[in-house]
C-alpha cells in the first residue's frame, strides 16, 4: 500500500510518502517566522501551513517518485497540536481524500512518535517503552502493539523539551534553545547542581529545575556579570545533565517496574546527543535493548505520521469525512 501523510500541529508543515512500511520520502519544512518571537504563534504557524503545504506535499510525492493517483490512501495529524495548525492539515487531507475517492487516515501525533521507531532496519519488539520527549510533552509510553499504547507516566507540568527551551531563554539564548543547549554543553562540564524534584511514581516535574536555574543565575552574575558568558558551556552541560537524569531515573523506573528491556525514545529531545549517550549507557549496564529514531524521525516530521497510519490501514481503520482535529487528544 502507498500512504501520503501530512503533519501540520505545531510549526513544521511535512509530507510523506510510505510504500509497504518503508519511508521512501519526508519532507519537512521548517517555519523561521517564529524565531523571533521566542516561540511559536499559533495564527503564524497557520498562515506558513497555507503557503508550506502544497509545495511541500509536491516535493513528497516527487521525491518518492509517485503518482497522486497511485496512492492508497491519505493520512493526516489529528491531534494534539494547535487548532490552526491542524486545520490546514486536516482541510488538505480531506479535499485530497474527496477528490481521489481515497480513504482518510486520522493519526494521533503522539503515537505517531512513538511509532518513529519502527521505521528503518532495526526496530524494538513488543511490547516495548518508549519515553517521548518533545517540545509539549514527556510521557514514558507501554507498547503493546502499534495500535496499543498506553501512557504509563507523564509530565505533571513543563515538558523536558520547554525545560530546555526556557532554560535557554534565561541563558540568553535564542528559541528554540534546545539545539543550542545541546552544541555548547559538548564543550563544557555539569559542574553546577540545580534542585532535583521529588515525584512519585513515573511522572515528572520541570517547572522547579527551571526556578532553580533562574536563582542560580541571578546569584551567580550578581557577583559575576560576564558569568554567563565565560561559562557558557559548563551551565548549558549543566542544565542539560540535569534534565536528562530526571528523564533517564524514571525510564530505569519504569523498566524495573514493568520488567521491559526494549527500550526507545521519541520527540524533539531525543535528538538531544547527551541523552542518546545516555540511554545507550544505561541500557548497557542493565541489558536493554535500547532504540532511537534517526535524526529527521525525532523532531515533527509526516514520516511517523505515515509509519503510524500504515498501521491503521493493515487493521482497517479509516476516518470518516467530516471527523475534525482537536487541540486536545485521548488515547
Ligand atoms: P509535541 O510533539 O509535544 O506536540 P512538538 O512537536 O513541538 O511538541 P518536537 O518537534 O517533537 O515538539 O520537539 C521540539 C522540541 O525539541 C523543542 O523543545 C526543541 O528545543 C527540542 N529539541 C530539538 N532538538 C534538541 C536537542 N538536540 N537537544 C535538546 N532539545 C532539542
Ligand atoms: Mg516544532
Ligand atoms: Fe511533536
Amino acid at each position: 500500500a502507498t500512504i501520503l501523510a501530512i503533519e501540520s500541529s505545531c510549526d513544521e508543515t511535512s509530507a510523506a510518502v510510505c510504500r509497504n512500511g518503508e519511508i521512501v520520502s519526508n519532507i519537512i519544512a521548517t517555519q523561521a517566522v517564529h524565531q523571533q518571537y521566542g516561540g511559536v504563534v499559533p495564527e503564524l504557524a497557520s498562515r506558513a501551513h497555507m503557503q508550506n503545504i502544497l509545495p511541500v506535499v509536491q516535493q513528497a510525492l516527487q521525491a518518492a517518485q509517485c503518482e497522486l493517483q497511485t496512492v492508497d490512501a491519505i493520512a493526516y495529524t489529528q491531534a494534539p497540536g494547535l487548532i490552526g495548525a491542524l486545520l490546514v492539515g486536516s482541510g488538505f487531507a480531506k479535499s485530497l481524500a474527496l477528490a481521489l475517492d481515497k480513504p482518510l487516515i486520522a493519526v494521533h501525533h503522539m503515537q505517531a512518535h512513538v511509532l518513529a521507531n519502527l521505521i528503518g532496519e532495526r526496530r524494538p519488539a513488543f511490547p516495548f517503552l518508549c519515553l517521548t520527549v518533545s517540545g509539549g510533552h514527556t510521557q514514558i509510553v507501554r507498547c503493546d502493539s502499534p495500535l496499543q499504547m498506553t501512557v504509563i507516566g507523564e509530565t505533571l507540568d513543563d515538558a523536558a523539551g520547554e525545560a530546555f527551551d526556557k532554560s535557554a531563554k534565561l541563558i540568553g539564548l535564542p528559541y528554540p534553545g534546545g539545539p543550542l543547549i545541546d552544541k555548547y554543553a559538548q564543550q563544557g562540564k555539569p559542574i553546577y547542581k540545580f534542585a532535583e524534584p521529588q515525584i512519585q511514581g513515573l511522572d515528572f516535574s520541570f517547572s522547579g529545575l527551571k526556578t532553580s536555574i533562574l536563582y542560580f543565575l541571578q546569584k551567580a552574575q550578581k557577583e559575576n556579570p560576564e558569568f554567563v558568558q565565560q561559562e557558557l558551556a559548563n551551565i548549558c552541560a549543566s542544565v542539560q545533565h540535569s534534565i536528562i537524569q530526571i528523564l533517564i531515573k524514571k525510564l530505569m523506573k519504569a523498566a524495573k517496574e514493568t520488567g521491559i528491556k526494549e527500550i526507545c525514545v521519541a520527540g524533539g529531545v531525543s535528538a538531544n546527543s547527551g541523552l542518546r549517550k545516555a540511554l545507550q549507557a544505561t541500557g548497557e549496564r542493565f541489558h536493554w535493548n535500547t532504540y532511537m529514531p534517526a535524526f529527521e524521525y525525532c523532531t515533527d516530521n509526516a514520516g511517523m505520521i505515515a509509519i503510524a497510519a500504515y498501521y491503521k490501514y493493515l487493521d482497517g481503520q479509516f476516518s470518516s469525512l467530516d471527523a475534525s482535529p482537536s487541540a486536545r487528544a485521548s488515547w
